[in-house]
């Protein structure tokens, strides 16, 4: 056990307690997610005490989120434990705990953790990656009724929806009240939206066929709905255009140009007309998590830290915010909000923090290596982007397969996805079609 977790003991229940320092620097990450374990793993050879604290126990291998909303994957198969880490490297700490405060001044961050109430811990040099959350744009009433997708617990609990409609739409006598539950709203035709649309699609055609007497699923309306004048704004216009009619052959509504007024437990109303829909789900935008907002330093609309060329905060010297939580531009453009770049910032930060232990300096700025953009539409259909590059269809879909399973973050998981797919593929079944019990009282 490592210094830091062995001076801080369970009987400090609520106490708060300063964590006393050791010989060794000590570099605090918050976040385990891609640009965080990128961080601790590039200073694998440092000689420092590194911190790895996040709220959740496991890594969220996340462009595969979709997949378990839509049942085609469980949580497990896209996600692995933080705390192996720790078997892996020798200088890493890992602690459960959500980071509720940051005191530049003392150089120490605060830490709750159930159970153990909150503690401060001293860091030398300090490394936010704490990602993104769904952005209802001033809305946030809108989440009752519209889950967003960003950790499992969302992807179970828009999977029970989904399945959970349908089964109520099998014993209603009303008519009105069956379309209701049979039509599916998705606000936002990013990625995720365009993903989840190709997804349901194909579930409620092929998965869920000949599943119910009382209802022809394939009868179903899903809707996708953007405010924007396109789907897939980040793409090239061409691909965005194959895109829409993909979609449209899939049976899915696009409707762009639409901003949505309302959402309550009736559905949505969008562009003055009331859509009815029992499950909205929402997967429009995204705003930084609270972390960055605690520096007290500077952050763009969307909250996330405004960092120089070497991802330094510039008011704190060895404060550091790499992922989708910093704001970094390049070349005039924003580095995207995607899991290349938080990966290779993550990286970057570790070697920088590395050299600059061993009394180096690191001279050259971070760079981002594009290495394209990727979106899934329904089985067999994929587009790519990679600079001067656009490519859709079969082809490019089997790149995609190739290329996330060989990122899935350990090798139980490549092969516990790859087993589901090939299963899903020639069977169009989905192994994860599982509504959870609510706990009973007894
Ligand atoms: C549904 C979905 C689909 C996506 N699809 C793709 C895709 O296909 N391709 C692609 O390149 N990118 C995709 N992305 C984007 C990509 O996942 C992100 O760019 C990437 O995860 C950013 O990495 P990060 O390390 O900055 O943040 P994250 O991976 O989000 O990790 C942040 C971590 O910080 C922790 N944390 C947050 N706040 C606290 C706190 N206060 N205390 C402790 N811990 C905290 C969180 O628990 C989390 O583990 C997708 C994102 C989503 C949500």
């Amino acid at each position: 056990m490592s210094a830091m977790l062995a001076e801080t003991r369970p009987d400090e229940a609520t106490a708060t307690a300063e964590v006393l320092r050791g010989e060794r620097k000590r570099v605090v990450i918050i976040g385990g997610g891609f640009a965080g374990i990128a961080a601790a793993h590039a200073l694998r050879h440092a000689d420092a005490e590194v911190v790895l604290i996040d709220r959740r126990n496991h890594h969220i291998f996340q462009p595969l989120l979709y997949q378990v909303a839509t049942a085609v994957l469980s949580p497990a198969e896209i996600a692995a434990p933080i705390r192996q880490l720790e078997a892996k490297q020798r200088n890493v700490s890992v602690l459960l705990a959500e980071v509720t405060g940051v005191d530049l001044a003392s150089r120490t961050i605060e830490a709750a953790s159930s159970g153990a109430g909150v503690r401060k811990i001293a860091f030398d040099y300090l490394v936010v990656a704490t990602g993104m959350r769904p952005n209802y744009f001033g809305h946030d009433e809108f989440a009752r009724h519209a889950p967003g997708l960003k950790s499992l617990g969302d992807a179970e609990k828009i999977r029970a929806k989904i399945l959970g409609a349908f089964e109520l739409a099998a014993t209603t006598e009303d008519e009105g009240e069956r379309a209701r539950q049979m039509t599916f709203v998705l606000v936002g035709a990013g990625p995720s939206g365009v993903e989840l649309a190709g997804s349901l699609a194909h579930l409620v055609k092929v998965t869920l066929q000949h599943n119910f007497h009382r209802i022809d699923p394939s009868k179903s309306t899903i809707v996708l709905l953007d405010a924007g004048n396109r789907v897939l704004p980040t793409f090239a216009e061409a691909l965005s255009r194959r895109v829409t009619r993909r979609l449209t052959k899939l049976g899915v509504k696009v409707l762009t140009g639409v901003k949505v007024e309302t959402v309550d437990e009736q559905g949505v109303v969008a562009g003055g007309k009331r859509i009815p829909s029992a499950t909205v789900l929402w997967t429009a935008g995204v705003a930084a998590s609270p972390v960055p907002k605690m520096l007290g330093t500077k952050t763009d609309r969307a909250g996330r830290a405004l960092v120089d060329p070497f991802l330094k905060v510039v008011e704190a010297p060895g404060v550091f915010v790499v992922g989708d939580a910093a704001s970094v531009m390049q070349n005039g453009h924003p580095v995207p909000g995607v899991a290349q770049a938080a990966i290779q910032e993550g990286r970057y930060i570790g070697r920088l923090i590395a050299k600059e232990l061993k009394g180096r300096k690191v001279k050259r700025p971070f760079s981002y290596f594009d290495k394209g953009n990727m979106a899934v539409v329904g089985k067999n259909y994929a587009v790519l982007e990679r600079g001067w590059l656009r490519t859709s269809g079969f082809l490019t879909w089997l790149v995609w397969a190739f290329v996330h399973i060989l990122s899935l973050p350990q090798l139980q998981n490549r092969l516990r996805v790859q087993h589901q797919w090939l299963w899903f593929y020639f069977t169009g079944q989905r192994s994860s079609r599982l509504i959870p019990e609510q706990p009973s009282d007894a």
